[in-house]
């Protein structure tokens, strides 16, 4: 995969022992760290899987916890789907269907088009920074978000839909005083998984996910189409992908 960002990840790897060294065991999430109705900001289908414990978590705590879909995924692989099968309304179905599975209160799809590419590229949507902050404004003020959660600073493995997320959702922050922001996969030292994880991010809360584990299963199940991608991370099963992700790791970049 060509490199998208090489003076950013040269950079964050030479500060990376430094930016380490503030390195604290995070503490586990307890109900009084939700400050309200959140909104799950992903780039696309299927990226819900690396936060599914903690919409679990917040439904659990009767807190609402809101999707919003940068795009419908039509960029991605297409599992066993033929080439004349609309790849886009597959996986807003996947998504509905996941979303159901943990509980979600509400999904949203912002309508932009996740470039496909005839090699092994990711690709960013294109899209006008001020009409998403509008679009993402009125839907915050739509469902009271005080809790913005969306993709940590490298994209978690520099995918560039993620990265560009992850700023869209900083400007939000920066932008909306009184709302949080946290970004998922931080990085904690010996996990199983370490190349999803953000490896520049330093997390403040950890979730335990083990007792989520059957709706986080049947919520990446629902994602037929995308299934490779998951057992191709893991070398292993979707079964082992839920397993060796039981651990989410949070960084509050504003608490
Ligand atoms: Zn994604």
């Amino acid at each position: 995969m060509p490199d998208r960002y090489p003076i950013r990840r040269a950079l964050r790897k030479l500060l990376r022992p430094i930016v380490r060294r503030s390195y604290q065991p995070p503490k586990s999430i307890e109900p009084s760290d939700l400050p309200g109705p959140s909104l799950f900001l992903l780039a696309h289908p299927d990226d819900e899987v690396f936060c599914s414990g903690l919409i679990r978590y917040v439904r659990e705590q009767g807190q609402p916890a809101h999707i919003a879909c940068f795009t419908r995924g039509e960029g991605g692989t297409r599992g066993s789907y033929p080439d004349d099968v609309d790849l886009a309304a597959v996986r807003e179905k996947e998504m509905e269907q996941s979303a159901e599975i943990l509980g979600a209160s509400s999904l949203t799809f912002l309508g932009y088009e996740d470039p496909e590419t005839n090699d092994d590229r990711l690709e960013s949507p294109q899209f006008d920074p001020l009409q998403l902050q509008e679009q993402l404004t009125n839907l915050m003020a739509k469902h009271d978000i005080s809790l913005l959660v969306s993709h940590g600073s490298s994209g978690e493995y520099w995918h560039p839909a993620h990265v560009t997320l992850h700023e869209e959702a900083k400007r939000l922050a920066e932008n909306h005083r009184d709302l949080s922001f946290w970004t998922m996969n931080a990085w904690v030292p010996d996990h199983p998984l370490d190349r999803v994880l953000n490896q520049d991010d330093i997390p403040t809360l950890k979730l335990d996910a083990s007792s989520y584990e059957e709706e986080r299963i049947q919520s990446l199940l629902a994602h037929q189409s995308q299934l490779e991608v998951f057992e191709t991370f893991v070398e292993g099963s979707v079964r082992d992908y839920i397993d060796q992700t039981h651990l989410e790791a949070y960084r509050q970049v504003k608490p």
